[in-house]
């Protein structure tokens, strides 16, 4: 009794890129989520990658939860392995689906038959197939329309597969697919989502956080390990890029005017976080900014902030209400760790009244007061890597 994962690329996804290098990293990224679970082998055909258990001991229950994750799959489904006989194809599925149909009320059986050698045309399988079912539970009806349970028969070349209905994957294209990013990632709710959201189009992420001991805490710190933890669910190996940013901060609140503070703070990020995701690699940032959420994210201050990045950043959650980002991180299971009450380096020395429509030329003149380039030396010097777990 043989069950497997059947994986749907979807074609969509397909369209813009090669094909065949696509479901290559599709079967490298599910091979190492899989791989703690014990031995898997994968094959592809036709728009399908078989993945399949090579020991009887695999929790596949947990192999579809972790294949659920995997962007780029479209759909899947746990099936049963019949051998190319009709005999098989019935005696399998009345057992693979035996609990499903004894307390279901109606049904629908759906053939492909990729293997056009098969005997039997694919409505004669649904017609027959379905006569055995009705058989042994006397009780069902079939509805076409909506069933309760939707067998699916596919006799493809190898062999024959039996499954209920697919399941919805995660979308998206492969990490890895679309190269790497840095995203600048606080312990908030936004910037979470924001990298999941990038990973979803295929990009590989690494992180950068920016802390201010002793204003801000080893709790912080570790809260951000955390959140990419949950986000690893989904987003792969990822690494993070701890920078001490204590010293940058008092120099701009002893140096700046008060009202540029978070600008000015804000372009130093920026800039550090450029030349990290340089060095590693990355070809775009990533910030969970949202336009007027708050006094450094309007329109004004976010030019002032990208005049300093060396590369294109991307903010996918720009257009988005508060409450839409909390809906992708309850769903991701960020916002529980993301509303855990811990101070982050913005919070410190903020201003009373921030301008919310810096002038770039006045930005760059209040600088002058700061030895810059020492500055992100030193924080640069100061990194330190932490290799997320998952
Ligand atoms: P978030 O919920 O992501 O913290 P936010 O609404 O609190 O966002 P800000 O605190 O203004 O907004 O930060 C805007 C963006 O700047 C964040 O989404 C993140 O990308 C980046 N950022 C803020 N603080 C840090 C930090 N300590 N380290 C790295 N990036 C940060
Ligand atoms: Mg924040």
């Amino acid at each position: 009794m043989k069950e497997i994962i059947l994986i749907k690329t979807g074609e969509i996804a397909l369209k813009g890129l090669n094909k065949s290098s696509f479901e290559d990293v599709l079967v490298k990224n599910t091979k190492w989520r899989l791989h703690r679970l014990g031995p898997f082998r994968f094959r592809k055909a036709q728009s399908t990658i078989y993945c399949e258990p090579q020991s009887d001991e695999i929790d596949l229950e947990e192999a579809c939860r972790q294949v659920s994750h995997v962007f780029g799959i479209a759909a899947f489904s746990r099936a049963r392995v019949a051998e190319k006989s009709f005999a098989d194809i019935c005696q399998q599925t009345l057992d693979f689906l035996s609990e499903d149909l004894e307390y279901a009320q109606t049904f629908k059986v759906e053939a492909k038959r990729a293997d056009k050698s098969f005997p039997m045309k694919s409505p004669e399988i649904c017609r027959e197939l379905g006569a055995r079912i009705l058989q042994r539970y006397p009780h069902l009806k079939v509805d076409v329309e909506h069933p309760d349970v939707l067998v699916m028969v596919e006799v493809r070349e190898t062999a024959a597969y039996i499954h209920g209905k697919q399941l919805p994957g995660a979308g998206g294209i492969p990490i890895g697919t679309s190269g790497k990013a840095a995203l600048l990632i606080s312990g908030g709710i936004d910037s979470p989502v924001a990298g999941y959201m990038m990973a979803k189009r295929g990009l590989e992420l690494c992180g950068v956080h920016f802390v201010s001991p002793p204003y801000t805490g080893e709790r912080a710190r570790q809260k951000v390990i955390a959140l990419m933890e949950k986000m690893a669910e989904y987003c792969g190996r990822m690494d993070l890029y701890v920078v001490p940013f204590t010293r940058i901060q008092e120099e701009i609140r002893d140096k700046c005017p008060e009202e540029l503070f978070t600008i000015v703070m804000r372009r130093f990020m920026m800039r550090i976080a450029s030349q990290v995701a340089q060095r590693q690699d990355c070809g775009a940032l990533i910030t969970g900014e949202s336009v007027g959420q708050v006094a450094s994210q309007t329109v004004k201050a976010i030019a002032c902030t990208d005049a300093v990045a060396a590369l294109p950043v991307f903010r996918p959650v720009i257009g988005m209400d508060k409450r839409e980002i909390i809906g992708i991180a309850q769903q991701i299971d960020t916002f529980e760790t993301s509303i855990l009450p811990y101070e982050d380096c913005c919070t410190v020395f903020t201003p009373k009244h921030p301008r919310t429509r810096p002038r770039l030329d006045l930005v760059e003149a209040a600088e002058q007061a700061l030895e810059i380039d020492k500055l992100i030396a030193e924080a640069v010097e100061g990194i330190e890597l932490v290799k997320i777990k998952r």
